[in-house]
């Protein structure tokens, strides 16, 4: 389903039946990643943030382990964008008391999408709302059964 205008976010819904088939759809997504883009995750415990990030990993090409920053907050790893190496920051907000909590640890300037900064994944960014940039892609995950998943992703305007 596509419900796309030119003034809001465009939506595409997505199902899978397994964890690999979230790794292969976070893997389909990262094909949308530039410099500069951020993805905010939201969903509870266990609708499979994490599981769509190593799949989004995978798709960048990052072959270190991903695994949830739930007690450093941050994790940077490089990707390679053509000629360049940028790098891409992966933020669990569970531990996090808000937005103040959230730009005390510094973080906030590193998904500004600014111009020459990195990419951003945030898992628990309801969190964190005033932190999430305008342009990021919104991506909300829902358990509907004990293997399945709705994924709602909520793209930036342009997408098609
Ligand atoms: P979160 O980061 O949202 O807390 P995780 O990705 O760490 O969630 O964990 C998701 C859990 O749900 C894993 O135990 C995984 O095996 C299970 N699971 C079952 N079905 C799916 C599915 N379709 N997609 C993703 N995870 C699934
Ligand atoms: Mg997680």
């Amino acid at each position: 389903m596509n419900l796309c205008t030119r003034t809001e976010h465009c939506l595409t819904e997505y199902t899978t039946v397994s964890p690999e088939e979230t790794r292969a759809l976070g893997e389909r997504l990262a094909g949308k990643l530039s410099r500069g883009s951020v993805i905010a995750l939201k969903g509870g415990l266990g609708a499979g943030k994490t599981c769509l990030v190593k799949g989004i990993a995978r798709g960048l090409g990052i072959t270190e382990s991903v695994t949830s920053p739930t007690y450093t907050i941050i994790s940077e790893y490089n990707v390679r964008l053509g000629e360049q190496t940028v790098p891409l920051y992966h933020i669990d907000a569970y531990r996090l008391n808000g937005d103040e909590d959230f730009e005390n640890t510094g973080a906030g300037e590193l998904i500004g999408g600014k111009e020459g900064r990195g990419m951003g994944i945030i898992e628990w960014s309801e969190r964190i709302p005033r932190s999430i940039p305008p342009h990021a892609i919104t991506i909300e995950i829902e358990i509907t059964g004990p293997q399945s998943r709705l994924f709602r992703v909520y793209d930036e305007p342009a997408c098609h």
